[in-house]
């Protein structure tokens, strides 16, 4: 038992170890994506320009990588603080985000609100990476045969809900069951921890996650709730108006 006790610790203070890590590599990463961007907006659109397009994606990659660990290892060295903010207006960002690469793949992305208005309160920055994990997870399926990736926002029984849905393969029963497992990957290069990065920062939002077949687009429907905050983003009681 002793024996099973200290192989746990171990692992956790490997876990710290790599968190650690992962936190120091974040801050050079950054400043080299910042770089490269400017490079693209100042050099002269030649040839290299496809290579920096690479550059680019691969930083992004090895970003998502470094705050999925962060998570996971529940590395708290956040600045950010919890906040009420406007759901749809993230999934929105996010959406617009991700449009100039799906359009040059021929993949429409659009978001429909029907909960403008509505609050959450949380990790913005947070909640803004489960939406983009599963934005990407959407585009990603859908590079074989599909077109369309709809993100919708409404609120219903007190929660603000999104839902991410594609017109891709779906999910079959062995891909369903396995979603949320630590480096579950069908794909090539694919890290298997998104979907449960996903989930625990859900869930530390008191929210909940659910996959399933789409019924508008035929493809996967992910849908995340989160308990809807009686706040306005601006911090006002919406009682009090
Ligand atoms: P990764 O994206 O690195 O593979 P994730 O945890 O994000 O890891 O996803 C795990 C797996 O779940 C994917 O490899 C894929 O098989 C499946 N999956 C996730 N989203 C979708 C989707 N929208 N349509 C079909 N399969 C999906
Ligand atoms: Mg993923």
């Amino acid at each position: 038992f002793e024996e099973e006790l200290s192989k746990r610790d171990a692992l956790a203070a490997v876990g710290q170890l790599a968190a650690g890590i992962a936190h120091e590599i974040r801050n050079p990463l950054t400043s080299v994506k910042g770089f490269i961007q400017l490079i693209r907006e100042r050099g002269s659109v030649d040839e290299t320009g496809a290579y920096f397009s690479v550059i680019q994606t691969e930083i992004e990659r090895m970003e998502g990588l470094l705050n999925d660990v962060l998570v996971l290892a529940r590395f708290r060295h956040d600045s950010h603080m919890p906040e009420h903010f406007q759901l749809a207006e993230e999934a929105c960002g996010v959406v617009r985000l991700l449009e100039p690469e799906a359009n040059r793949r021929g993949i429409a992305i659009y978001c429909e609100l029907l909960a403008a208005d509505s609050t959450v309160y949380g990790l913005k920055q947070r909640i803004r990476q489960v939406l983009l994990n599963l934005c990407k997870n959407a585009l990603e399926a859908v590079s074989d045969n599909g077109t369309k990736v709809a993100v919708c926002v409404l609120e219903k029984d007190g929660h603000v809900v999104v839902t991410v849905e594609d017109d891709g393969p779906g999910l079959p029963p062995e891909v369903q069951s396995s979603l949320f497992t630590p480096f579950f990957t069908t794909k090539q290069d694919g890290t298997g921890l998104g979907l449960l990065t996903t989930k625990r920062i859900v869930e530390d939002h008191q929210g909940h996650i659910a996959a399933d077949q789409s019924p508008l687009l035929g493809g996967a429907c992910f849908t995340v709730s989160f308990p809807a905050s009686r706040f306005k983003s601006n911090g006002q009681n919406v009682a009090d108006s």
